[in-house]
């Protein structure tokens, strides 16, 4: 019987391990920060990297950024349980200090690895480093709330594309303290339902 997603995606967390990806950010971590929700799940959030709460609980978006996040899923009716969360690094930079590019880039196989087995239709990408790995000359402050397809090439099914629709938005842990940011972020969440309604027709 084929592996289920949540076994495919542990094979894929086991394999930034084994391949040793980051291993000064490993070093200084306490885990592997994978992701977390529902597999099956239509829509992906990606962020930037686990903080020191992702850190310690080994789940990202479980601090003050995570809690934003949960009350705006909760505003469209939708529950952390029922999307799957996860970041481009998967281990904490240091002091929290922004991913550096070679950092993304080891990463990056491993995200499209994920987004293959969970096969979203609309990967919601949260700040510019997340944008940017789909979308890389585009400014988040230009483009945030404005929905993208974009074809990704797969890995395990070579010359097949996923197909999904991006949603740039404002980072929560950016947003929380700056309040236009903030009511900004709260009103672009709300194309998420409509994206995904639309995407059903
Ligand atoms: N910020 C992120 O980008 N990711 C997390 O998991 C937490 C805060």
């Amino acid at each position: 019987m084929a592996n289920t997603k949540q076994q495919q995606l542990d094979k894929i967390a086991q394999q930034i391990v084994d391949a040793k990806v980051t291993p000064e950010l490993a070093a200084q971590a306490t885990q592997l920060v994978f992701g977390d929700g529902n597999p099956d799940s239509e829509v992906v959030f990606i962020g930037e990297a686990p903080g020191k709460n992702e850190d310690l609980q080994g789940k990202p978006f479980v601090g003050a950024a995570g809690k934003f996040l949960d009350e705006m899923l909760d505003g469209i009716g939708l529950k952390r349980a029922d999307v799957y969360i996860t970041n481009i690094v998967k281990y904490r930079p240091p002091n929290n200090r922004d991913p550096l590019p070679e950092e993304k880039k080891a990463f990056l196989p491993y995200l499209q690895a994920q987004l293959e087995v969970i096969q979203p239709k609309v990967v919601v990408t949260l700040g510019r480093h997340a944008t940017n790995c789909f979308l890389p000359d585009l400014q988040i402050s230009k483009i945030h709330g404005q929905p993208k397809r974009v074809k990704l090439s797969l890995k395990e099914h070579a010359g097949d594309v996923l197909e999904v629709v991006i949603l740039p938005l404002f980072h929560p842990a950016a947003a929380l303290y700056n309040p236009l940011q903030r009511q900004t972020l709260i009103d672009d969440f709300a194309a998420i339902p409509i994206i995904i309604d639309k995407l059903k027709k």
